[in-house]
Order: structure tokens, then C-alpha cells, then sequence
């Protein structure tokens, strides 16, 4: 961390602020220039809030040299975090994954039809939500226990692995127990309490990107979860809000080797959510694959128009199918499986 001082700081406060710095442990190097004096940091600077050293009327400029996270930074992680996902390895050169399932589980009959389309298309874990996150109150809120229930059960007939959000701690042990992958949605990736709380526990977490926030404030985000412990984090773009109105979000597929390049964890993406128009779905998988992508969340469902939620971004199971058969043409081009 690089700091600032106007010329004019008395030498009292040049002192004070050497001795805050050297009692946290950092190194601190002075140099006098003609018009500003600057401090030089190194060490553990995480703890160092900027805008509270820029509060000091004396300081004219502070800026940080390393990125703030580091258990999620790959300067302190140069290999390629494998997650392991109830044996389903995600990230790396490892095979790229595919997770089809309807936004929310409607029922045992439609999730275990979808789940068998998903499985017989290629598709290698179930998505479904069973606590959803609406924007209305009055909107279906998910069946509860008795839709991760549903899910347990499609998974126990067709060996695909389960993915699905988790909005409250107060549900933990229900997920600990039964869920292969807890999904942490956009509107809860600064939820500081439940990222603390999936940290504790070492089950994956699929942490989706907000709807407006930042790639660090994300890294921040996975940064709480592993700072509990949880090592087990994969990223999921999913569309940010912008002014755009074709889409439903906008798709920012320059997260994919952003990620990759900052961090040591896997990246899939979500087209579904960041577009919100079926028609724009295989398009945007193949080009999240070609992009590096480790994987890909799509919602399938088999009766689209009738869905519960979301059926205008759901695929039918056989787009679903189309989409895998060419995202393996575009993946053995890039020296991956799919
Ligand atoms: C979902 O996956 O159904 C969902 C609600 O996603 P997001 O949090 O990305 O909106
Ligand atoms: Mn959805």
C-alpha cells in the first residue's frame, strides 16, 4: 500500500501514523519528495481500511498495491483449484460440466421426467429450486423440504448429483444433508452472515455473481466463505444489471479469464438467467465454452410454457441436448472435455 502525505503534515503525525502501521507488523519505508512525503507499506495490509486512512486530513492519496483477497488470490495459489463435487470434478483442464434442471421443483413427476432428460441429454448434475428468491411475495415461493425432498429422489433414480439455493441459515443442516452443491443466489452474495455460515460447513458452494456488483466485491464474497474454512467455491456469472432491456441481464463473459487470471477457482456460467430468452441460450453456451468456461448452469424444462417460474429462459430437453452436442465441438477445440 502506497500512501500519500501532504507536505505540509507535521512530523507528530508522520510519527503517529509510522507507529499505527509498525504495531499492526507492517514494514513501513518514508521517502521525502519536495512536494508530498510517501509512505511505503509491506506487509499484511487486508486488515487496512483506505477510506479510513484517507479520513486523516494530512493524507492526500492512498492506493493499494495487492488485491485485497487472499485465500481466493492466485498469487498465493498458482494451481487451478479442482472442486470436487460428490465425485464430479469441476475446474482445471477437468471436464467441462453441464447442470440442467428446471428453475424450481414443481413436483416429483416433472422434476423426475426433467431429471431423466438431463441425464439422457448428457447433462451431469440436476439443478431445481426449492426456496426461491421472487421478487413479488405473491409470486411461488418453492416448495421447501418437500422439493429438496423431490430432488434426493432424482437423484437416487438417476445418480445425478443436486444443485440448489440455499436463501437462509436457518436451512443449513437441511442442505448440509441432502444438497451436493449449495447454490448461494445473485441476491444473497453479500448476505455477509449466510457466506460466513456456508464457510463453516465444507459441502461446494456455487456463488453466483450479484446483480450489481463489482468482480472484486464477488472475489470479496468468496473470500468470506474461505476465510471460514469452506476452500470448496466455484463462481457462476449470471447476467448484471444494465441499461439494456433486450435482455434480461446482461452476460459479461469477460469474467470467465478475469476470474481465471485473479483467482485459483472455477467459473461456470449461467445463460439462462443472464439473458432470460431461450432463444439466446446456445448461442451464449458455446461462447462461455470457447471463453474457458468450467461449466454451465441451463434451466431445462419440459413443458416450458406451463413452468412455474422462468419457463420463458428454460430450454426444452431437446435444445438442451443440441446445446451439449455442440459445446463438445467448441470444447474439443479448446483441448477440453465436455
Ligand atoms: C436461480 O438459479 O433460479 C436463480 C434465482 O438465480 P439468480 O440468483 O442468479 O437470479
Ligand atoms: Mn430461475
Amino acid at each position: 500500500m502506497i500512501i500519500t502525505l501532504k507536505k505540509q503534515a507535521p512530523q507528530q503525525e508522520i510519527d503517529k501514523l509510522i507507529q499505527s502501521f509498525e504495531s499492526r507488523g507492517l514494514q513501513v519505508t518514508l521517502i521525502h519528495g519536495d512536494n508530498y512525503n510517501v509512505f511505503g507499506l509491506v506487509g499484511d495490509t487486508a486488515g487496512l481500511d483506505e477510506k479510513t486512512i484517507q479520513a486523516n486530513p494530512f493524507v492526500e492519496d492512498v492506493t493499494r498495491i495487492a488485491a485485497p483477497y487472499k485465500k481466493a488470490n492466485r498469487l498465493f495459489h498458482p494451481q487451478d483449484s479442482v472442486i470436487d463435487v460428490a465425485g464430479i470434478k469441476i475446474g482445471g483442464n477437468e471436464k467441462i460440466v453441464v447442470i440442467g434442471g428446471p428453475c424450481s421443483v414443481e413436483g416429483q413427476t416433472q422434476i423426475m421426467e426433467i431429471a431423466q432428460d438431463v441425464k439422457a441429454a448428457g447433462g451431469d448434475m440436476l439443478r431445481g429450486g426449492a426456496y426461491k428468491p421472487r421478487t413479488s411475495p405473491y409470486a411461488f415461493q418453492g416448495m421447501g423440504t418437500e422439493g429438496i425432498t423431490c430432488m434426493v429422489n432424482a437423484r437416487e433414480k438417476t445418480g445425478l448429483p443436486i444443485v440448489s439455493e440455499l436463501m437462509s441459515a436457518n436451512k443449513l443442516d437441511e442442505f448440509v444433508e441432502h444438497v451436493d452443491l449449495i447454490q448461494i443466489g445473485a441476491r444473497n452474495m453479500q448476505n455477509f452472515d449466510l457466506l460466513k455460515a456456508v464457510g463453516r460447513i465444507d459441502k461446494p458452494v456455487l456463488l453466483k455473481r450479484g446483480l450489481a456488483n463489482t468482480i472484486e466485491e464477488w472475489i470479496m464474497a468468496a473470500e468470506y466463505i474461505m476465510s471460514e474454512g469452506n476452500q470448496n467455491v466455484i463462481f457462476c456469472e449470471r447476467g448484471i444489471r444494465t441499461f439494456e432491456k433486450y435482455t434480461r441481464n446482461t452476460l459479461d463473459l469477460s469474467v470467465v479469464p478475469i476470474i481465471k487470471e485473479k483467482t485459483h477457482l472455477p467459473i461456470i456460467i449461467d445463460p439462462s438467467h443472464a439473458t432470460g430468452d431461450w432463444k439466446l441460450i446456445e448461442s451464449m453456451s458455446l461462447a462461455a465454452i470457447a471463453a474457458g468456461a468450467d461449466g454451465l448452469i441451463i434451466e431445462v424444462h419440459n413443458n416450458p410454457e406451463c413452468a412455474w417460474s422462468d419457463g420463458a429462459q428454460s430450454l426444452k430437453p431437446e435444445r438442451f441436448a443440441e446445446v451439449i452436442r455442440k459445446g463438445r465441438a467448441i470444447a474439443h477445440v479448446i483441448g477440453r472435455e465436455m
